[in-house]
């Protein structure tokens, strides 16, 4: 590969620099509380800020003050409009190093790429943000609507030193707002039907994330009597545990299908030109079929999982344990959590005990609003030929957090196409990265929905 351009900090588009610059800053979030570099990163965003006339807020819960997020409200032209959030996290997921092509945390520029952990996911948006902010601050140009940017701590794990912390602690911030802009979707993707021919032209597909499956972290734990494996009974913990995940693991859940995933069904097949019929579960099934990967990820969104992952049980071959525990991990459509914690204890049968180790509600956003219209004008005054998809997010982010605050929340990190080819990749991953063309055209894309909405 052939490094080009100038280091982090030179002149060239901004955006780019401060994304490398980012980059340079290892914020890595291991979990469990352990982490590095958020405070430091954080400090140079308010740095970057207070040289363009901004007064930040640093603010960190008392007892991690090395896990710090940065708050700052932009008054708009237009005080009486509901307010915009736009949110981004500033930890990062562990890399190692020698899996690499390249130094992850370098703000390496090369082959038409910003490389990097957390290049995609997500100091692009970060950096984008910023970027818009010192524009502002520098020509004086405001936002029509109040607008609150929030850099977090700890997305990468719970959030809980972050976005939760921020909304439990510090909601008077948030005062006055009507929706959120954050992490995922935006990017372009040329999508065809699954089988569509070489030579069909490809439709020019924006995914805007309007809602996310609920995250519920259930244990579970059956209890019997201890014994000699010679003489098994039938209260063996580990057989009556197995039973309880084997029909949760098998149970197929029926469809169920949030406004957010039909109107993205909806949406792409009109695209796509392919008819669906999307009131029965057969019908669900072919369009996800037909439609292929451009549908994704309504074959996870479509309806909830049961997924058995962690298990616990026994130190002796020969002795039949006096417990057995599991952990399942639970994701749940939008306006499906009633009905599938109704269902849950006829599927786990008898003597298996539940409790939810995490328990967040799926969230989702009007797709036929003002606010997913503002996210699709955007998109279309950079990209006449956009098409604008709805989409439910299998996992989850901070928006689910700032949802209790009441915001409307969109995921929207924008990504252009870039004219080579090259797409954003390693998310989580090694090798993570960002095209430059793509990055400067959703800096640009940001900028007019942050500014003019
Ligand atoms: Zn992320």
């Amino acid at each position: 590969m052939t490094e080009t351009g100038p280091p982090p900090g030179a002149d060239g588009p901004e955006v780019v620099a401060l994304l490398r610059t980012m980059l340079g800053f290892d914020t890595t979030n291991w979990g469990r509380g352990r982490s590095r570099g958020e405070t430091p990163l954080a400090r140079w965003v308010v740095g970057q800020l207070r040289q363009v006339g901004f007064e930040p807020l640093l603010l960190a819960r008392p007892d991690a003050p090395e896990r710090a997020n940065v708050v700052l409200r932009v008054p708009g032209t237009e005080p009486d409009l509901p307010g915009l959030l736009v949110h981004a996290h500033l930890d990062v997921v562990p890399a190692e190093a020698a899996d690499w092509s390249v130094d992850p945390f370098a703000g390496v520029l090369a082959d038409g790429y910003v490389w990097g952990r957390g290049a995609s996911d997500m100091k692009d948006m970060a950096a984008m943000v910023l970027a818009t902010l010192r524009h502002w601050g520098r020509t004086g140009e405001r936002p029509r609507r109040d607008v609150v940017v929030a850099f977090v701590a700890d997305e990468e794990d719970r959030g809980e030193l972050g976005a939760e912390w921020l909304v439990d602690a510090h909601p008077d911030l948030f005062a006055g707002l009507g929706a959120a802009v954050g992490e995922s979707g935006g990017e372009f993707r040329a999508v065809r039907t699954a089988d569509a021919g070489a030579g069909t032209p490809a439709v020019r597909c924006y995914a805007v994330s309007a809602g996310e499956r609920g995250t519920m972290h259930l244990r579970l734990t059956a209890t019997g009597r201890a014994g000699h494996a010679s003489r098994p009974g039938a209260d063996n913990p580990v057989v009556v545990l197995l039973d309880a995940l084997h029909r949760l693991a098998h149970h197929r859940w029926p469809v169920h299908l949030a406004p957010v995933v039909r109107a993205q069904l909806s949406t792409l097949a009109a695209a796509l030109d392919v008819e669906v019929d999307l009131d029965e579960d057969a019908g669900v099934e072919a369009a996800l079929e037909r439609l292929g990967e451009a549908a994704d990820p309504a074959r996870w969104t479509s309806r909830a999982s049961t997924t058995p992952t962690v298990l616990e049980a026994g130190y002796k071959v020969n002795v039949i344990p006096g417990s057995a525990s599991a952990e399942v991990d639970v994701r749940c459509p939008p306006g499906y959590d009633e009905e599938l914690l109704a269902a849950l204890p006829g599927l786990l049968g008898e003597g298996v005990e539940h409790t939810f180790t995490s328990f967040q509600r799926p969230v989702e956003a009007p797709v036929d609003g003002p606010w997913f219209d503002a996210i699709r004008a955007a998109v279309l005054r950079a990209d006449p030929e956009a098409v604008v998809v709805p989409t439910c997010m299998a996992g989850g982010t901070d928006a689910k957090a700032f949802a209790r605050l009441g915001l409307q929340c969109y995921g929207f990190a924008p990504l252009g196409e870039d004219p080579d080819g090259r797409r954003a990749s390693g998310v989580h991953g090694v090798d993570e990265r960002v095209p430059v063309a793509s990055l400067l055209w959703g800096a640009a894309v940001l900028a007019d929905l942050m500014t003019t909405t």
